[in-house]
């Protein structure tokens, strides 16, 4: 018999994240742009975490965002100011508060949600993502939560990534999130640490489906060092690209 699956976080039912998930209003209209393939295989993706969390915000699935009617809904529309959060040598660093968005414009950020040859794959066939405007922000600290491995300690899962924008805008002035909101925002993160370290507050072990099943894993993206302030390897990667 299949085990219970909870399709609104999408995980098993028995590892289920929704209960550590407070939508959070924002000025900010966060864009996930995810892989298929990656949507597929990856089960704890954080870009639906991420989704789920805020209030203003949307997930979309695909590869060539050029001809997608969203994408082409948001950037044609001419209230909003849309930008890519990705490194790159031009783009506005939100560490230093160099992002000032347009007076009465609607800030639109697109977060690439997946693997970096997922996000490689995206940006090359999606070349209206690709030419978008970019932000970026410096990562002084590893990633917090170390679910997965990331291969390099300055790149961080989707969510974290968008928690650390959205927290820099509120710095500068441009974001009405609040610490209280930010800390609520990475609860879904902190409970899949609380599920990794053995299910904690079971007084039984889990199941046997369970004991065999491979520990959660958070997904790691493209997010990384700051923009144009670090010759380290993330710069490097994204100077390939
Ligand atoms: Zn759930």
């Amino acid at each position: 018999m299949p085990r219970p699956f909870c399709y609104r976080c999408r995980r098993p039912a028995l590892t289920c994240v929704c209960a550590a998930i407070t939508p959070i209003a924002t000025r900010t209209h966060l864009v996930f742009l995810t892989h298929p393939k990656e949507y597929r295989k990856v089960r704890v993706g954080t870009g639906r975490l991420a989704h789920l969390s805020l209030e203003r915000s949307e997930i979309l699935v695909g590869i060539e965002f050029d001809q997608h009617p969203r994408v082409r809904a948001l950037l044609g529309d001419a209230s909003t100011d849309c930008r890519l959060v990705y490194p790159g040598p031009n783009g506005d660093n939100l560490s230093r508060g160099e992002y000032r968005p347009p007076p009465g414009s609607q800030p639109v950020f697109f977060l690439i949600d997946g693997t970096w040859a997922g996000a490689k794959s995206i940006l090359r066939r999606s070349r209206l993502v690709r030419a978008l405007p970019r932000v970026g922000f410096d990562v002084a600290t590893p990633s917090a939560f170390s679910i997965k491995r990331q291969p390099r300690p300055e790149c961080l899962c989707t969510l974290e990534a968008a928690h650390r924008c959205l927290t820099l805008l509120a710095e500068h002035g441009h974001e009405q999130i609040d610490a209280s909101a930010g800390h609520r925002l990475l609860a879904p993160l902190r409970r899949l640490m609380e599920i990794q370290r053995g299910y904690p507050g079971r007084r039984t072990p889990p199941p046997a489906a369970v004991r065999g099943a491979r520990p959660p894993q958070v997904v790691t993206t493209q997010f990384s060092a700051a923009v144009g302030t670090r010759a380290d390897g993330c710069e490097r990667e994204s100077a390939r690209r």
